[in-house]
């Protein structure tokens, strides 16, 4: 099932790495070596060449955003992402969050790319509770659009129908005019 926000928007139930888009983009941990979680399904979709292209970039920072080609994946490009790992909320969390999905959307139209597809960084291994970090995901990313002229398409990818409904809740909530 997918919902439209508007043009440009989509919430969808998948597994990332059947996705045929430009970029998926792949929640990393600093070392950009594979891990648990929707990154080694990641490379185990991409083959061994993934890890070997991701060897010679030398990690990255919390809320840095590297990328690489798709190899065996039907996506193009993938746009490692290290999201932050929640410590309560008051360590700086949020600005990095917002930092990867801002990151991500550049890189991708850097390289001339238009469909992105995001999981829920932050919210398995590394904690975050899933509402805040959907806020910050969607906020950041309708800012970005709103900036810029780029015909970008941007899926949010969930990985169960839980998630999916937090998404589209607070994608609701996000619609309500500000008062
Ligand atoms: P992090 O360490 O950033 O929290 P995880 O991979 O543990 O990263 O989880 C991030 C999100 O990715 C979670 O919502 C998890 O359910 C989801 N996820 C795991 N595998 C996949 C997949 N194949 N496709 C899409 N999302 C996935």
């Amino acid at each position: 099932m997918s919902t439209w926000l508007d043009r440009r928007v989509e919430i969808i139930t998948a597994d990332i790495t059947t996705l045929a888009v430009d970029v998926i983009v792949n929640a990393a941990n600093p070392s950009l070596l594979g891990g648990g979680g929707v990154d080694g399904a990641i490379h185990r979709a991409a083959g061994p060449e993934l890890l070997e292209e991701c060897r010679t970039l030398g990690g990255a920072r919390p809320g840095e955003v590297k990328m690489t080609r798709g190899y065996r994946l039907p996506a193009k490009a993938v746009a490692h992402a290290v999201g932050p790992i929640w410590r309560g909320g008051d360590h700086g969390e949020a600005e990095t969050l917002a930092s990867c999905y801002r990151r991500a959307l550049e890189l991708t139209e850097a390289h001339g790319y238009r469909t992105i597809a995001f999981p829920s960084i932050s919210t398995g291994a590394y904690g975050y509770p899933i509402q805040q970090a959907a806020r910050i995901a969607q906020q950041t990313v309708r800012d970005y659009l709103e900036s810029s002229r780029a015909p970008l398409h941007v899926i949010f990818c969930c990985f169960s129908p839980g998630d999916t409904r937090v998404y589209e809740e607070v994608a609701r909530e996000l619609l309500q005019p500000r008062t």
